[in-house]
């Protein structure tokens, strides 16, 4: 990240890390560590980069940020670049100028008041939000490791419902009222071509570091 503030040259304002939350164990050999983070299957460098970035970024003023690059060593397509998709990929509500309402996706027409072309963009991916409700499906096209699938509704933090896959988690602990974080992954992959989206996942609170010996 960086700021442009003239001719001035600066050094780092800000840095941001990710490590996955899946873990191989002692089983794995010839590591020499106790357990090591791995990607999940849903994973790649280009989501990692993202969560890196978004951490990079942390509560700053976004409007004081004059450019940020970006750049993994996943091609999400051929011609295509990861910032782009990661830009194209907003996780953005519409909230109603006359009465307040977050609608996800954004509407033309509110659903409560009816007003027309009213709402501005709220976005949602550094929200908290709660599962309102959710599905277990087994037949789900995910790798059969990570069924049942969890589908879940969930509630925003001051306001917005929305529909998202659940990563990440153990699917005997979902319940309703759980608290999640939004997390982008990948979705699946078509030919050569990776699709990604924001999923919601069991919100991960900083813990204190292990270290190996
Ligand atoms: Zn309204």
């Amino acid at each position: 990240m960086y700021r442009d503030i003239g001719d001035t040259m600066v050094g780092i304002t800000s840095y941001g890390a990710y490590v996955p939350l899946h873990r191989l164990g002692p089983e794995t050999k010839g590591w020499g560590f106790p357990s090591k983070a791995v990607g999940y299957y849903d994973e790649d460098s280009l989501t990692m980069a993202v969560a890196a970035a978004l951490d990079c970024i942390g509560g700053s003023d976004r409007s004081a940020i004059e450019g940020m690059y970006f750049a993994s060593t996943t091609a999400p397509y051929k011609e295509k670049l990861t910032a782009a998709t990661a830009a194209i990929f907003r996780l953005y509500a519409g909230k109603c100028k006359v009465c307040g309402t977050i609608q996800y996706p954004p509407q033309r027409i509110c659903t409560r008041c009816r007003a027309k072309d009213s709402s501005e963009p709220v976005r949602l991916s550094d929200r908290r939000a709660k599962i309102f409700t959710y599905t277990l499906d087994n037949l789900a096209q995910i790798p059969a490791f990570d069924l049942p699938m969890v589908d879940s509704i969930i509630d925003f933090e001051g306001g917005g419902r929305g529909c998202f896959q659940m990563t990440d988690r153990d699917p005997r602990e979902v319940k309703v009222g759980m608290n999640v974080e939004m997390t982008f992954r990948k979705l699946h992959t078509a030919g050569e071509m990776n699709n990604y989206f924001w999923k919601c996942t069991p919100v991960r609170d900083a813990g204190p570091a292990k270290e190996s010996k």
